[in-house]
């Protein structure tokens, strides 16, 4: 028998299938939620916290918690391959770090010539040297006028306002888009702007869009500015100030909050089927009164019945690959005896498929240790070939990344069914750990409100 094709006759039928007749009622709530990634972490903690009476069931289809955020070790020591760094801003992680006791701020101990290289193909066109802020400060003066300071001013102003969501004027919110309307940052991601056209819209020149902004809306989001959205460009100019990691991971802090919730942890359990059965909905076939979809539907393969709505987002497809070698990485390749600590390609070069080259530390044995962002794998040749040194050990990740980032006009809902909360919709708006920690924690509070209602 086609179990799928029978499911999605009818709930009826599908009860029929199971040999349900009556939809069981408990005394307690049930919740389930479907990802133990930053959002549905989050969601279990926080709702664990405003109500402990819940009865969570997180489920999770990889054997760890923590989705994109993901460490390897190299030489006994933790990097991350997915989401790496957060801001003083980010609230929800800063405070967790702090009231679980991680240490955050952790210096990184390269020492190249330069900080940042923006090669664009043919050479570089803007390297920052290694010195202090001051002086670092002086020489972006000198190389694109006041355009530092007007960006700043426009990314405080626009993330001050993102911020707001975090008030209890908006907070918890039952719709992301209107609460966005509401706090006037809709323009920024739901027009059809580009962030190169909001810049130069505002007067900030084209050379430090293409050398600075451009550079970071690659590392951060492998994206260019003529795609990407205005408030995804401001998120990652947000980045560019002081920003902290959890030593050995930053996965711990969504490890804790699953351990902290006291949820029912199901690993390498992938959800296949959701549906509604009466007042309840079935996640495989368990029954509960709310469910919580905390991963991007465009990846999940989960069926719902009835069908739910979620508006199409397209992904990147982005590899992360860590090379380990005794010597530091050389240059020649990019026509350059230097080094950087982050180097990084702009769109006009075609010819390479990488579009950043970090150096993200050396190892207490002295290896040096590169992070390399590309849109295809690469392989161990072409390595050697871009970095010049020989390499004692290469790790490799391929994710849907994040969103592409483009302008989107519609954000999907929050409560994308009665009692079926979707938290991924943050992801196009803005796609970082904090954020999606902030779904969670939103959908936490609009159960708990409506338990105590
Ligand atoms: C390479 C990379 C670099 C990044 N850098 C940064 C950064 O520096 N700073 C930052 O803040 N953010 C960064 N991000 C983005 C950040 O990691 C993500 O926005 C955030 O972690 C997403 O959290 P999430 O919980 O919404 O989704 P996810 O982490 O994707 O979690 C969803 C979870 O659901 C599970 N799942 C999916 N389908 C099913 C199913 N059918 N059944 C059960 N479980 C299922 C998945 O296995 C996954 O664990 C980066 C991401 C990547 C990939």
């Amino acid at each position: 028998m086609n179990w799928k094709s029978l499911l999605a006759n009818s709930a009826a039928a599908f009860q029929a299938y199971l040999g349900v007749g009556t939809v069981p009622q408990f005394n307690d709530t049930r919740v389930a939620v479907i990802g133990a990634g930053a959002a549905g972490s989050s969601f279990a903690y926080h709702l664990s916290q405003y109500n402990p009476e819940m009865n969570i069931t997180i489920y999770e289809k990889n054997d760890y918690i923590g989705g994109r955020v993901k460490t390897i070790e190299i030489d006994g020591e933790t990097f991350e391959q997915g989401g790496s760094i957060f801001v003083a801003t980010n609230s929800i992680l800063s405070d967790a770090a702090r009231e679980f006791n991680f240490t955050t701020d952790i210096a990184n101990n390269v020492k190249d010539d330069y900080d940042l290289g923006v090669w664009d193909g043919s050479g570089f066109v803007f390297e920052l040297p290694r010195t202090n802020k001051y002086l670092q400060l002086l020489y972006l003066v000198r190389s694109f006028g006041l355009a530092p300071y007007w960006a700043n001013r426009l990314k405080e102003e626009e993330v001050g306002k993102f911020l707001n969501l975090y008030s209890e004027q908006f907070f918890p919110f039952e719709d992301l888009q209107s609460a966005a309307a509401e706090a006037g940052i809709e323009p920024l991601f739901a027009n059809w702007t580009s962030a190169s056209e909001y810049f130069a819209n505002n007067s900030i020149s084209q050379k430090y869009q293409s050398q600075i902004i451009e550079a970071l809306t690659r590392v951060n989001y492998a994206t260019d500015l003529h795609t990407i959205h205005p408030l995804a460009a401001l998120v990652c100019l947000e980045a560019q100030s002081k920003s902290y990691a959890v030593e050995g991971g930053n996965n711990r802090i969504f490890q804790e909050f699953v351990k902290r919730s006291n949820a029912n942890v199901l690993l390498d359990r992938s959800v296949d089927v959701i549906a509604k059965i009466g007042d309840k909905w079935s996640v495989d076939g368990e029954y509960y009164d709310y469910v919580v979809l905390a991963t991007p539907w465009a990846h999940s393969t989960i069926n719902v019945y009835p069908a739910i709505t979620i508006p199409k987002v397209d992904y990147t497809e982005l590899h992360v690959t860590h090379v380990v070698s005794p010597i530091p990485a050389q240059y020649n390749f990019f026509g350059s005896q230097k080094t950087y600590e982050q180097l990084v390609t702009l769109p006009s070069n075609n010819s390479i498929p990488i579009t950043s080259i970090g150096h993200a530390r050396v190892t207490k044995n002295g290896n040096h240790v590169y992070k390399l962002f590309s849109y295809e794998r690469l392989s161990d040749e072409y390595l050697t070939q871009i970095l010049g040194i020989p390499l004692s050990g290469v790790w490799r990740k391929q994710w849907y990344s994040y969103p592409v980032m483009a302008p989107t006009p519609e954000l999907a809902r929050i409560e994308v069914a009665e009692n079926l909360f979707y938290t991924s919709g943050m992801d196009p708006f803005i796609s970082t750990m904090e954020t999606n920690a902030l779904a969670g924690k939103n959908v936490a509070r609009l159960i708990a409100d409506r338990k105590s209602n």
